[in-house]
């Protein structure tokens, strides 16, 4: 329980210098460079469109993080000791996590990285904060091979140059080729497209359990699927103007959640 609880706060913190890196290096290494662009007078130039679409996808990231912790699972406090929670709080629609220590609704999982419960209140958030960390980071990832791409004279238009980026790099660093920022900015190239991929994955997962209208915590316990059309299931999640809330992720479009507590 101990190392579950220091994941819980090593998690969250490595999230948020992740997030400070990619800041960093966008805003005084990627923007920097695309300025240069002889093009950079036009109106669109692509060091504009290049700041609005990264300050897009990271806002909608790092302000639904932040919805995933405020909308938090409520906390049943009816529900206090094992045999009360049995009797008041009966499976699989209730549980108890042992991390946070307290009863929530409708649970699916507990997420390090947020520190925090995943539920009814907090799942829209959570599956656009995963769909939009997934795009920034695999979106730096292409700002990044970029500025690789121009500074070092590096062609990949091959498949595999991404691949053999790595190992080359590895062995000019140490001849004094490569700069330690470059070498930085090579290394962050893997960690995005890792990153980019899992969240995409899990992004993935989670929309099909919330199609089939199932929580991870009811296929762990092998709970039976409502017999309920994918577009109910979307609703009650997303809210009825669901396609509005993905485009607009931030603006609250209201989930069937949402306005039970508001109720
Ligand atoms: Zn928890």
């Amino acid at each position: 329980m101990l190392a579950l609880r220091l994941l819980n706060v090593v998690a969250p913190a490595y999230f948020l210098c992740i997030a400070l890196v990619t800041l960093v290096l966008q805003l005084f290494l990627f923007l920097p460079r695309m300025r240069e662009d002889p093009t950079a007078a036009r109106l669109f130039s692509p060091a504009l469109l290049h700041g609005a679409l990264f300050l897009f996808l990271s806002t909608n990231a790092l302000g639904n993080y932040v919805l995933v912790i405020q909308n938090s699972p409520d906390d049943l406090d009816a529900c206090q000791g094992a045999e009360a929670r049995r009797a008041l709080c009966p499976p699989p629609s209730t549980h108890f996590c042992r991390v946070c220590a307290r009863v929530t609704l409708r649970h699916d999982h507990h997420c390090f990285f947020t520190g925090n419960c995943i539920g009814s209140r907090n799942m829209r958030n959570f599956v656009l904060f995963c769909l939009y960390t997934s795009l920034a980071c695999l979106y730096s990832m292409v700002a990044g091979v970029a500025y690789i791409s121009a500074v070092l004279s590096i062609s990949f238009a091959h498949p595999l140059a991404f691949l053999t980026l790595l190992p080359t790099s590895i062995s000019q660093f140490f001849s004094g080729a490569v700069l330690g920022s470059e070498m930085f900015v090579i290394l962050m190239l893997y960690l995005w497209f890792a990153i980019g991929l899992a969240c995409a994955g899990f992004c993935c997962h989670q929309l099909l359990l919330i199609l089939r209208g199932q929580t991870r915590h009811q296929v762990r316990k092998g709970v039976a699927v409502r017999a309920r059309p994918w577009r109910k299931n979307l609703q009650e999640v997303f809210g009825k103007r669901w396609l509005l809330g993905l485009l607009v992720p931030m603006f609250n479009v209201g989930s069937e959640s949402c306005k039970q507590r508001e109720k």
